[in-house]
């Protein structure tokens, strides 16, 4: 028997149109074996299904997929493909936890503990995992407004970052008290808290954790270079002329360093009870001190991203990865 497998992308977020890339992308790999029967639906912001020829779909508890002519198809496994909400953030992952039915990627709390960045942060730093200097807002006063004027004047030049967001939207960078004022402005109308962090001169490294036939393994890290006019931006990530450049496996790291980065990424996916996949991001700066910066549970997976890529290098087949994960899952309930 097929194992029937529930793709649901799109999603309320700014990275509604990036989740589409992904699914395509997981939509691919899924096809080239017969033993799974795909459904493809794309969540509206409304947290509507849509199918494929615009028909509403609904899951419910009795894990079938209705239509709305009231027939229904089995679901055995799903795949949330959301970057941002509710994806990301393990909402649509705790109404999977309810339903009782296996899907790919973190749970609900591991979710939600990388996509807010503050928590991640104190989570780091409970884990012993250096991170970047910040400060972070709790709400949008002028006591905690003056709290990121000194974190400027003190660094020169801050990222100021939403809480809640990913694929860089809500992320300024900022150099004056005035463009301070905006940004924050701005973070707080995507996000209940912001962060401030120092604006570090760096090489950005991604590792690859996932979870591959029982083992975690974890890729050396690649490395994206944004030009040097800007940072890595949602445009020099997804747009088709986007001048950022991707290396799978970055170049010149000691040994030490690349044991650090190893090791950091081990504690955490174990701390964080990551499951099945993550793409963990660091900052090697001119210094050669190394931070972690983030713990991506849902990376994207368009033609240009990291993940399969490094997956690959690593001679992993990405459609063999997932498989089993299905595999076992469905095995296991
Ligand atoms: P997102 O979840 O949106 O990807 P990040 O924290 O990764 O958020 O920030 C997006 C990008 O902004 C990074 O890839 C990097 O280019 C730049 N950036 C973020 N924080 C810093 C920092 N402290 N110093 C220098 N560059 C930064
Ligand atoms: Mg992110
Ligand atoms: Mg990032």
């Amino acid at each position: 028997n097929p194992i029937n497998v529930l793709l649901i992308c799109g999603g309320g977020s700014s990275e509604h149109d990036v989740s589409l890339r992904t699914a395509d992308f997981i939509q691919q790999e899924l096809g080239k074996s017969a033993e799974f029967q795909l459904t493809r639906v794309t969540m509206d912001a409304d947290g509507r299904f849509i199918d494929a020829d615009g028909q509403l779909r609904e899951l419910r508890s009795d894990k079938l997929l209705y239509n709305a002519g009231g027939s229904a198809q089995p679901v055995d496994y799903v795949i949330p493909a959301i970057h941002g909400y509710p994806g990301e953030t393990g909402d649509l992952q705790s109404q999977l936890e309810i339903l009782g039915l296996p899907y790919y990627g973190c749970g609900p709390e591991a979710s939600k503990n990388c996509f807010n960045k503050v928590t991640t942060k104190l989570w780091l730093t409970a884990l012993g995992i250096d991170n970047t200097p910040y400060k972070f807002l709790c709400a949008e006063t002028a006591e905690e407004f003056a709290k990121a004027q000194d974190a400027l004047s003190q660094w020169g030049s801050v990222f100021v970052k939403a809480s809640n967001q990913g694929s860089s939207v809500g992320c300024y960078q900022v150099s004056t008290p005035e463009a301070l004022n905006e940004a924050l402005k701005d973070a707080f109308k995507l996000s209940p808290y912001v962060l401030v962090e120092k604006c570090l001169n760096v090489r950005e490294l991604e590792v690859a954790a996932y979870e591959y036939h029982g083992e975690l393994v974890v890729t050396p890290p690649g490395e994206v270079r944004a030009p040097s006019d800007t940072f890595y931006s949602y445009d020099e990530k997804y747009a088709e002329d986007s001048r950022a450049e991707t290396f799978v496996e970055a170049e010149g790291l000691s040994e030490g360093q690349l044991d650090w980065i190893r090791e950091a990424s081990r504690r955490a996916f174990v701390g964080l009870q990551l499951k099945d996949l993550s793409r963990i991001d660091f900052f090697l700066t001119d210094e050669g001190e190394i931070y972690l910066n983030e713990v991506n549970t849902f990376p994207g997976m368009t033609s240009i991203s990291m993940f399969p890529k490094m997956l690959k290098n690593q001679g992993h087949d990405f459609s063999e990865y997932l498989g089993t994960l299905i595999h076992n899952a469905v095995k296991l309930t």
